[in-house]
């Protein structure tokens, strides 16, 4: 199922250590190595699914669990009042750098819309 030259599957399979703060059965949540913001995690599919373009209709509740997730993370990090953002950068254009599908969760500061 996963992809021994992703960066993020080795993180997942535990092969390079991150700030894991969160564990379950279909995803990791971990800190951003560069955070753009007081709170930058990263919620990870356990399965490699390189870009959304990549999503089978299968794969559906776990693009839901990794959205629940990033709530419950916010919550626990305080920002879920103050607001946050969850982004899923898809390919290179939209600023995606490892292609493995991660939700980006940025809190603690306010945000511009549209984003840059
Ligand atoms: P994207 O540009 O949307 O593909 O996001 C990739 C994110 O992964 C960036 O925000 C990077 O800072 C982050 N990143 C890259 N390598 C690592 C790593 N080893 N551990 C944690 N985050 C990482
Ligand atoms: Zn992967």
């Amino acid at each position: 199922m996963n992809d021994p030259n992703c960066l993020f599957c080795k993180i997942v399979d535990g092969k390079i250590p991150a700030k894991i703060v969160h564990d379950d059965a279909l995803c990791v949540a971990f800190e951003d190595l560069n955070p753009q913001a007081p709170v930058h995690v990263l919620v990870v599919p356990r399965k490699h699914v390189a870009t959304t373009n990549d999503l089978l209709p299968e794969d559906e509740p776990m693009v839901g669990h990794l959205v629940t997730v990033a709530a419950e993370i916010a919550k626990a990090r305080g920002v879920d009042g103050s607001g946050y953002r969850t982004a899923l950068n898809c390919n290179r254009g939209a600023g995606q750098s490892v292609f493995h599908l991660h939700l980006h969760l940025l809190g603690g500061r306010s945000f511009a819309w549209p984003p840059g």
